[in-house]
């Protein structure tokens, strides 16, 4: 046999009531050299030809180049690509990442990330796959789930949780597919309050995220005095609303949340509580600040946020007993088959399965000692900012933090977010501007969001944030600096830093010493790229 061709019937869906059956070509090539022969003497087998598999003939015809390019490395097939990837391996290294966000995945994940699981399809859960050859990935799903069980101390039999998320915003897609009608009512934090996107964004003019245009919702804000999430507006909007979700879940808010309350709300409205828990799931994960769990009837979750791994997203779910009747009888949750739907073959198709692996590391990894104590180091280190700014004459809104982050109100300063965005990026501190309580508009916002968990990946401590601070002030007074040349226009603002000599020259004195701080905290993962 120079080659095989073999047509399987993929499972008939129609039991799940999706899609029909369909025809699946699977072609398994072992030698090129023949079929170039059988090309040539044009005997085409049909098989190739319908396959999408086969969408030229070019690779037949270079058949030793391709050979080459299929075991070279990167730096070799393509030193143009490879020279941006270490480009921005050295901007990593040298600048200070502040984006609350992000963080520096470990090396094991990284090797997850890049081995022979990318090229592997297993749609379908394990165990119940529409592909074969599942006997590993299957195993390796299994390890995932029962470690993010384990990573959150939950009961197998009260939590499950479904890894193929392929990140958080289709992961919360997923819950409300799997929980709601179309046009069915959700309440989420604004995004201007600290919410995000996918918690049903809209403004007066658009819908701007698929989470409301698909379903009806209404945010909840934050006191504009106090910054602190209104739970009484919430609870009376939600009587007349009459959600069917409310969203426990923040992208900048920095204080700890009311799961209990938010339950009690919810309760009142029989809506199910949904936690988001993207941003602090490490810190939950160690067990540092109060849990979702405790409370909420589904939590979703990136990976790659304190958490740490894989850029990835995780549902768990309860199940079991959800409610008693008068009657006595046992109402049990169905959380389970419709979450796991909505994922699949509800919104995606092929797991990703190197994620997955990525996602069962790094919950092995949330178990140990030394990642409590990154968790708990991380928050040390974002209130010793908090103190170092507020010495400096900053206001922290909500006056400090509980987590991992901060958000700096510069309405005092003269400075606006963009413009101390922008300058701090010249000085390769990375971060992003946001709007705070009070805002006016969303596109002028007026604070700067600031998280210490990829910096503390790489090693900093409560004496290294004095100079962090310092770093980021003598930023800020640059921009007034700026501001002063160059008039209230942030256009205008660009062109001065980026054709002022003066400026310039402050600007590169700044950055160097910014990079050679930086330089000294080592990065996990591959040393060039
Ligand atoms: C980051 C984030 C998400 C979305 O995650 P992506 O992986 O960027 O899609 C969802 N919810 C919250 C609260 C987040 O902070």
């Amino acid at each position: 046999m120079i080659f095989s061709v073999n047509f399987m019937m993929a499972v008939n869906w129609t039991s799940h009531g999706v899609r029909s059956s369909r025809l699946v070509g699977n072609i398994i090539i072992n030698s090129l050299e023949p079929i170039k022969g059988h090309l040539l003497q044009g005997h085409v087998p049909k098989a190739i030809l319908i396959s999408k598999h086969v969408a030229t003939t070019t690779c037949w015809r270079s058949k030793s180049k391709m050979a080459g390019v299929l075991h070279k490395n990167l730096w070799e097939t393509d030193p143009e690509l490879f020279d941006l990837i270490k480009k921005e391996k050295q901007r990593q290294n040298c600048g200070l990442e502040m984006i609350a966000s992000e963080n520096f995945t470990s090396l094991s994940v990284l090797q997850c990330l890049s081995s022979c699981l990318h090229n592997k399809y297993s749609e379908g859960l394990p165990g119940a796959r529409y592909y074969g050859g599942n006997e590993y990935i299957d195993q390796i799903e299994w390890l995932a789930q029962k470690r993010a069980l384990a990573a959150y101390r939950l009961d197998p039999e009260q939590w499950g949780c479904n890894v193929q998320p392929y990140s958080g915003s289709p992961a919360n897609l997923a819950v409300y597919t799997g929980l709601i009608e179309p046009h069915g009512r959700i309440m989420g934090l604004d995004l201007p309050d600290g919410g995000h996107l996918t918690h049903g964004f809209f403004t007066q003019n658009k819908k701007i995220s698929a989470t409301s245009i698909f379903f009806e919702s209404m945010p909840y804000k934050v006191n504009q005095e106090t910054g602190l999430i209104d739970y009484d507006k919430l609870a009376e909007n939600a009587r007349l609303f009459k959600p069917k979700v409310i969203i426990a879940g923040v992208s900048c808010y920095s204080r700890c949340l009311d799961y209990k309350r938010f339950r009690e709300i919810a309760d009142e409205n029989n809506a199910y509580l949904f936690a988001d828990m993207a941003h602090i799931s490490g810190l939950v994960a160690a067990g540092i600040i109060p849990s979702p769990f405790d409370h909420c009837d589904v939590v979703s979750t990136t990976t790659h946020k304190t958490l740490r791994g894989p850029r990835a997203g995780v549902i768990f779910f309860r199940k079991g007993v959800r409610s008693v009747a008068k009657s006595g009888e046992k109402i049990m949750y169905d959380l389970e088959s419709r979450i796991n739907a909505a994922v699949f073959p509800g919104l995606q198709g092929g797991p990703h399965n190197h994620q997955i692996a990525g996602i069962a590391t790094a919950m092995k990894q949330a178990q140990t000692p030394e990642f409590i104590d990154y968790q708990k180091q991380i928050v040390k280190n974002a209130q010793q900012l908090c103190k170092a700014l507020t010495a400096r004459g900053y206001k922290i809104t909500t006056g400090g933090t509980d987590v991992h982050m901060l958000l700096v109100d510069l309405r005092n300063t003269g400075v606006t977010g963009s413009k101390a965005e922008r300058i701090l990026e010249d000085i390769s501190i990375a971060c992003n501007k946001n709007t705070v309580p009070g805002d006016k508009s969303a596109f002028n916002p007026s604070g700067i969001r600031l998280g210490m968990p990829a910096l503390t990946t790489r090693g900093i401590k409560e004496e290294h944030v004095d100079d962090i601070a310092e770093f980021i002030h003598k930023g800020l007074e640059l921009s007034k600096q700026v501001t002063a040349k160059s008039g209230p226009k942030l256009v205008d603002f660009k062109k001065v830093l980026e054709n002022d000599p003066e400026i310039k020259s402050k600007v590169k004195a700044l950055r160097d010493e910014v990079e050679n701080f930086s330089r000294k905290f080592s990065l996990p993962g591959y040393d060039e790229y």
